[in-house]
């Protein structure tokens, strides 16, 4: 068994973007530039921007944090989000989910200009992803992508199995891994929470590269994959210990993996590595650098 380590390969991504981005503020560019806005308190929200802020830093990206009180109308919000649509200053725009209840998160993503949404969440970029044209790829899955590049992972041809349909993960993966871009070409399956479990079993059994992102800590059993599987492993799960773990049984289901993501250090340091990608694209499109 062998690792797919996230830290290393998101280091590896963020440097060379640091070095692109040195080259354009050495020719007289100003730097790249991403707005997040954070709307109430929410422990995990305040972690994931922390990291995504402390990663623009290390990419020689400039970053804004804009927080807003839980008591913000989402008519106050959406006309935040159209001045910095209309700023000229920001490259990329996230709005860290979740929103507040009394928020409707989708009027939200909506209201993003698509080509500052380097979360990929836009229905225009979606739509774009999924017809394999150029797009803000969900950071995510394509972070996954990214990951398997790094290790020359073989893709083509494969069986993927992907657990869990999000918008955010399990449904783009399962496209840019069927698709042919980048990387790709493979038969997936997708399955949920209305796959019948033999028919789940059947599946990840025979599967040569599974992801899993359903939040169920210990849902990937040994006895559910075969010697030699690629395993990634998206879940983020906080157990009662403190113990942070993943959706697969990690230490008896490793032993049959080629490839294991571990958690932490795996999918979740890809994610914000593929959201620098995301924002370095946006800021090439805005200065016709590509
Ligand atoms: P989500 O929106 O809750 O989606 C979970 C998916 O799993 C749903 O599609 C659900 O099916 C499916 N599911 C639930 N129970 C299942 C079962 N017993 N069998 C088969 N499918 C089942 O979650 P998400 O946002 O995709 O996140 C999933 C996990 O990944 C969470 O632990 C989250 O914290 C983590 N995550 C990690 C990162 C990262 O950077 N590493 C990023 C995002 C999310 P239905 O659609 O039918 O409900």
């Amino acid at each position: 068994m062998k690792l797919l380590d996230g830290k290393k390969c998101a280091e590896s991504l963020i440097t060379d973007i640091s070095r692109r981005v040195a080259a354009y503020v050495g020719s007289g560019l100003r730097k790249p530039h991403m707005t997040v806005i954070l709307v109430g308190e929410h422990a995990p929200s305040e972690s994931y921007v922390k990291s995504k802020i402390t990663s623009c830093a290390r990419a020689g990206f400039e970053s804004a944090l804009l927080r807003f009180p839980e008591s913000i109308t989402e008519s106050e919000l959406l006309a935040k989000i159209a001045e910095i649509n209309a700023d000229p200053a920001t490259d990329g725009l996230i709005v860290q989910l979740p929103v507040p209840k009394h928020i409707n998160p989708q009027n939200i993503i909506n209201a993003i200009d698509p080509d500052k949404d380097i979360d990929g969440f836009h229905p225009t970029n979606f739509g774009r992803m999924t017809l394999g044209q150029k797009a803000f790829r969900p950071a995510t899955a394509y972070g996954i992508c990214k990951l398997l590049q790094f290790y020359e992972i073989p893709v083509k041809g494969k069986h993927c199995v992907v657990i869990g349909r999000s918008n955010i993960v399990g449904k783009p993966i399962s496209i840019m891994l069927s698709n042919d871009f980048e990387i790709g070409n493979a038969t997936v399956t997708l399955a949920h929470i209305e796959t019948p479990r033999e028919l789940l079993l059947d599946e990840t059994r025979r599967a040569d590269i599974i992801v899993v992102a359903v939040g169920i800590p210990g849902f990937i059993t040994e006895d559910m994959v075969k010697d030699g599987v690629v395993m990634i492993d998206v879940g983020i799960n906080r157990l009662d210990n403190g113990k942070l773990v993943g959706d697969v049984d990690f230490e008896n289901v490793s032993k049959k993996c080629s490839w294991i993501t571990p958690v932490p250090g795996g999918v979740g340091r890809m994610t914000v590595a593929a959201l620098m990608v995301n924002t370095l694209m946006a800021y090439q499109n805005n200065f016709d650098l590509l």
